[in-house]
């Protein structure tokens, strides 16, 4: 059987980047899955569903709470967003580290049930650095991003419930720095417990 995958809870406020640095994890990390979210939200321009998210209705998003199909889900900034639970524990049964990409409500529902999981919070170098990128950005109403700006700050005070910040002043260090998390959770004792056992297991020959 394949070694448990790792769980990579990915959040910080809209406009932290943390869209491209998941898309630069992935690209140079083919070991990594990225779990799809399901969204009531319509698709910005570009967007394509089933590979930026699953475009859904609010009846179908709500079958999929009624069927418990999905591992967590929540509200954010109006809209329904939640990760479907099925390929989530398959890649994770596979031996696959998954990352999800979702916010603070969600992965804290998450970690309730996942607390061997790794919990990274991306924040900008400044708030008015954040809210530089959210009007570059221009995928926004006017409305739609003075309230995710006005949720920024709120956002910003559950941090200290991840266990890893990461400032993304620029993407490549921010992925690196990512990257270095994952290779050192990798390491860590609890993960690791079978290769101790398989060793003391073959010590335990040797002396008979
Ligand atoms: P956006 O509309 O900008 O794509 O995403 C808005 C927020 O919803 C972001 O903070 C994003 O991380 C969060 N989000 C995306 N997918 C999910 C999900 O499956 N569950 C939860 N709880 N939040 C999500």
């Amino acid at each position: 059987m394949a070694q448990q995958g790792i769980l990579i809870v990915i959040s910080g406020p809209s406009g932290t980047g943390k869209g491209t640095i998941c898309r630069e994890l992935l690209r140079s990390n083919p070991q990594l899955k990225y779990s799809i979210s399901a969204t009531t939200r319509q698709p910005r321009v570009g967007e394509v569903d089933g590979v930026n998210y699953l475009f859904l209705t609010q009846d179908r998003f709500k079958t999929m709470i009624d069927n418990h199909d999905l591992l967590e889900w929540a509200e954010v900034y109006g809209n329904f967003y939640g990760t479907p639970r099925h390929y989530v524990l398959e890649q994770l049964n596979n031996g696959y580290d998954v990352v999800l990409e979702i916010d603070t409500q969600g992965a804290m529902k998450v970690k309730d049930n996942f607390s061997q999981g790794v919990y990274i919070y991306i924040v900008p170098p400044s708030l008015d650095e954040l809210a530089d990128r959210i009007y570059k950005r221009g995928t926004d109403s006017l409305d739609a991003i003075r309230n995710r700006l006005s949720c920024a700050s709120d956002e910003l005070s559950l941090a200290h419930n991840y266990h890893y910040i990461v400032v993304n002043d620029q993407v490549a260090e921010a992925v690196q720095r990512i990257e270095t998390i994952i290779t050192a959770e990798k390491y860590r004792a609890e993960r690791n417990t079978d290769l101790i056992d398989s060793l003391c297991h073959a010590n335990c020959i040797c002396n008979e």
